[in-house]
């Protein structure tokens, strides 16, 4: 069953925060090279799910396994993740180069293996005219080409987006989630996408996870959730209007 390996498994998986829980004992296995995204109105509980995988918040209950090893009480630096933000997150004072670089170098690789990451992902990304200008000069599509370069430089098993695309126009929009489903294929590494828009979630999807109030209603291809929705949620959210 290696074919079948999960590369990120949640169980039993609760987050409160004081007294409201936002998720309850949440199963979800995702598999090797899947591309899952987590598709729900604003305030749901994706966000909140994404970074308990990621490791910025601490679980209430339960234990969260990637690549068959438990990291529920990792530090985020060590469950081989690499998270994308709406909000980019790039160092201000840092040229693109030094943004790819400083977590290779904080974490010790050497300079020669660092110059080849940097250009592979740069190459990949499209974003080699862009390394030595510093952030605040790049347009909203390429910082977060540059948001992407930074996980794809670790060489990462698992990539987390947060809404990578929320904050652009619909061209770029478009352009970049053309990008991002190239990359995959390109990679073939586990992708764990988080949006509110249904589009997104239709092209990108090898499978989408539909949650409402903290639970995930309906897992299923996008083929199978549009034409068999399991409750009216689902088929008003995303399923075909019949
Ligand atoms: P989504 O990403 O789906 O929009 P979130 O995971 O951000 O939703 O939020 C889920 C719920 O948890 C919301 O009701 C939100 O208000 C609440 N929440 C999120 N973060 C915090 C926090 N740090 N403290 C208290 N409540 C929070
Ligand atoms: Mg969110």
């Amino acid at each position: 069953m290696s074919a079948m390996q999960e590369s990120v498994s949640i169980r039993n998986l609760s987050l409160s925060f004081g007294a409201v829980k936002v998720l309850e004992r949440m199963d979800l296995d995702v598999q090797q090279g899947e591309f899952l995204v987590l598709l729900g109105p604003s305030g749901c509980g994706k966000s909140t799910l994404l970074n308990c995988i990621a490791g910025l918040l601490d679980v209430s209950g339960g234990q969260i396994f990637i690549s068959g090893k438990n990291v529920t009480w990792e530090e985020p630096k060590d469950r081989g993740i690499g998270m994308v933000f709406q909000s980019y997150a790039l160092y201000p004072q840092m040229t693109v180069k030094k943004n790819l670089t400083f977590g290779l170098r904080v974490a010790g690789h050497k300079k020669d293996d660092i110059e080849r990451r940097v250009a592979r992902a740069a190459e990949m990304l499209q974003i080699e005219p862009l390394l030595d200008r510093k952030p605040a000069n790049l347009s909203g599509g390429q910082r977060q080409r540059v948001a992407i370069g930074r996980a794809l430089v670790r060489d990462v098993d698992v990539f987390l987006f947060d809404e990578p695309l929320s904050n652009l126009d619909a061209k770029l929009r478009s352009d970049l989630r053309v990008e991002i489903k190239r990359l995959h294929q390109r990679l073939e590494n586990t992708m764990i996408y988080v949006t509110h828009d249904q589009i997104e979630a239709m092209t990108l999807a090898d499978r989408i996870a539909i949650m409402r109030d903290g639970i995930i209603q309906q897992l299923d291809t996008p083929h199978a959730i549009y034409n068999h929705p399991v409750n009216l949620f689902v088929a008003g959210f995303i399923g075909s209007p019949s």
